[in-house]
């Protein structure tokens, strides 16, 4: 399976510069995984542009479930898709706190994109309390049932298990909860897709950085990840992909 370090800018600018997203592309002509950069709408078309030509590809960060109308503010898959994007973050926990995602509504989403010919990475993960409380594999079990979008295969979906309490905190769950938990998605997901659920890949999400990404990506049924903040440096970003 051809792994994937993926970035996610959130709401930052010209975070990475352009110059040094186009250095990007250049620092690995035949990289050993798939690269995407996820930037803010406003920068897509942009980044698609200046990344062209070299293995980086771009992404959203969100779609509506729609393909177009009166929906204000809001973007389509279509959209992202037209701008040049080939696949969209849905579900992160960012958007689940701040805009109330539900899984329902990640399921949509996540619907929309396949129809619009997009990669779906749909997040999943449990907050401190929930870690505390023992509830994480029923809380991710319970994400992956709701959002998982009809119509998922091996090609088209990504899983990225991020632990709310990891993200941006410089926490990460041990090795061997890394494992635990993704071996449990990968079961969850056979449970609704068969046999092709081998296929998908399962990033981990939460403080992933160049110090520990050798060890994170050791683990196995971990595909990849999906970086935040060290996304935002090209020379970090550089150095997790490589470790990949
Ligand atoms: C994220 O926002 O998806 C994320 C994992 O952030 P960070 O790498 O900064 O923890």
């Amino acid at each position: 399976m051809r792994k994937l370090a993926a970035g996610n800018w959130k709401m930052n600018g010209l975070a990475l510069s352009l110059p040094e997203a186009r250095d990007l592309g250049r620092m690995f002509p035949s990289p050993a995984c798939d690269i995407l950069i996820c930037p803010p709408a406003t920068l897509i078309a942009q980044m698609v542009w200046t990344v062209q030509g070299s293995p980086v590809k771009v992404g959203g960060q969100d779609c509506h479930t729609k393909v177009s109308g009166a929906h204000t503010g809001d973007i389509s898959a279509a959209m992202l898709k037209d701008a040049g994007a080939s696949a969209v973050i849905l579900g992160h926990s960012e958007r689940r706190t701040d805009h109330g995602e539900t899984d329902a509504l990640v399921k949509a989403k996540a619907e929309a994109a396949l129809a619009a010919g997009l990669i779906a990475i749909v997040c999943v993960g449990e907050t401190e309390a929930q870690r505390d409380a023992g509830t994480t594999l029923d809380v991710v079990g319970a994400q992956i049932d709701g959002s998982l979008p009809e119509g998922a295969t091996a090609a088209n979906l990504v899983i990225a298990y991020e632990p709310v309490w990891a993200i941006g905190t410089g926490r990460t769950p041990t090795i061997a909860e890394i494992a635990k938990v993704h071996a449990f998605i990968r079961d969850r997901l056979t449970r609704h897709m068969g046999a092709d659920a081998a296929g998908v890949r399962l990033l981990y999400g939460g403080s992933v950085k160049p110090s520990n990404a050798t060890e994170i990506f050791a683990v196995p049924n971990v595909d990849g990840a999906l970086v935040g903040g060290a996304s935002l440096k090209a020379e970090d970003f550089g150095k997790i992909v490589a470790a990949l």
